[in-house]
């Protein structure tokens, strides 16, 4: 069930609180209008691979009391769907490694029943699909997002440092036999895996899964340098309608990305771009960090601190103040630049602490 505000009424001078269709006060619209509906939360900031882009091979996590609990972590989560976020997606560093996992999972699912949540989701890189395949079709999830980069088991240890494709490929064998809907997230690496993308596609309309392919985005320190890495997604379009017809389709996810038709394959391809193509108008997301440090933008620094009012209190009020205020704050968007004159990082924070 979406909730669309119906009534607004002026909270402070730049936050606006609606009054949702079921008279619960607590929608949150931010300064430019846009509903906030969809929350990413990270789970942890530890993850079983190294993808080069995403971290440096020798990364320190954070420590265990940093981390929200996971009670803390369903408590945040259900004040933000008070508000009106009806799309959660647990994400990390890898969420499936977080030890208990599924005991939040299985949890958030509620809001699943209740109808607070229209859908609960998560990204992983697949490693442990095998194992929880089962478990999470069964706690209501319908739909996963796999980050898989190649087909090519050496390419895929090169990309990954860490990571076995083979354990990744029978862990989408495994999701789809449990009836788990899957999207591919591809970053698309120049020199590495462009030359792969025709496969890729193949292989996953071929499974019936859609193809996303991703922009590689300024975040962390990482080892190796941007610019090398870097491919606007222009250029991979372009190739692509060389071989196939891309009909442009309005499909949408509530995400950054847009679709396109491939008449060949019959399936769907999205492109996102946040380097070449700005996204930011219709920007409904925020995301929260497993320390609850909350991002109002992925490509901005500003934050504000979730934890500190979730652990002063056992009140959600001063959460809720904190959300609020932090909400009259969302910026308009983001600016990411990777350029010759910059070689460092537009921003110092990896993906992984965001959560991706
Ligand atoms: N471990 C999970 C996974 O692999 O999907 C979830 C976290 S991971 C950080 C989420 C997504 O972010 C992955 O698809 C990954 O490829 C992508 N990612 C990480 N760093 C990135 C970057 N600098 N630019 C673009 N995408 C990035």
């Amino acid at each position: 069930m979406h909730r669309e505000p119906t009534m607004a009424a002026a909270k402070s001078s730049s936050t606006i609180e609606l009054e949702r269709g079921d008279g619960t006060p607590g929608a949150l619209v931010d300064p430019f209008g846009r509903a906030i509906t969809y929350l990413r939360v990270s789970v942890t900031d530890r993850c079983d691979f190294r993808c080069v882009y995403c971290m440096s091979e020798h990364m320190t996590f954070l420590p265990k009391a940093e981390l929200l609990s996971l009670e803390e972590l369903d408590r945040l989560c259900s004040a933000f769907m008070k508000k009106g976020v009806s799309k959660l997606r647990l994400t990390g560093g890898e969420p499936l490694v977080r030890r208990g996992i599924m005991t939040l999972v299985s949890s958030l699912s509620r809001h699943l029943q209740s109808g607070a949540l229209s859908e609960l989701t998560l990204t992983t890189n697949g490693s442990q699909l095998q194992k929880y395949a089962t478990e999470l079709k069964a706690s209501g999830i319908r739909r996963i997002n796999v980050s898989l980069d190649t087909l090519d088991a050496g390419k895929f240890r090169a990309i990954t440092r860490w990571g076995d494709l083979g354990n990744v490929l029978a862990g989408i064998d495994a999701a789809q036999a449990a009836g788990l809907q899957i999207k591919i997230n591809a970053v698309a690496l120049k020199g590495v895996n462009d030359d792969e993308i025709p496969r890729l596609l193949e292989w996953a309309h071929g499974r019936g899964m859609d193809l996303t392919v991703i922009e590689v985005m300024p975040l962390g320190d990482v080892d190796e340098s941007r610019l090398d890495q870097y491919l606007p997604l222009s250029i991979i379009r372009a190739r692509l309608a060389e071989r196939y017809t891309l009909d442009d389709i309005d499909y949408q996810t509530g995400g950054p990305a847009r679709y396109v038709r491939v008449k060949e394959t019959g399936g769907r391809l999205g492109f996102i771009t946040p380097l070449t193509h700005n996204f930011c108008e219709s920007c409904n997301r925020v995301r929260v960090t497993c320390t609850g440090t909350l991002f109002m933008c992925l490509g901005q620094n500003d934050a504000a601190d979730l934890r500190r009012p979730l652990r002063s209190s056992e009140s959600d009020e001063p959460l809720n103040a904190a959300i609020d205020e932090a909400i009259s704050r969302k910026p308009k968007g983001h600016d990411f630049v990777i350029d010759r004159r910059h070689r460092v990082s537009a921003l110092p924070r990896h993906m992984s602490t965001t959560g991706g």
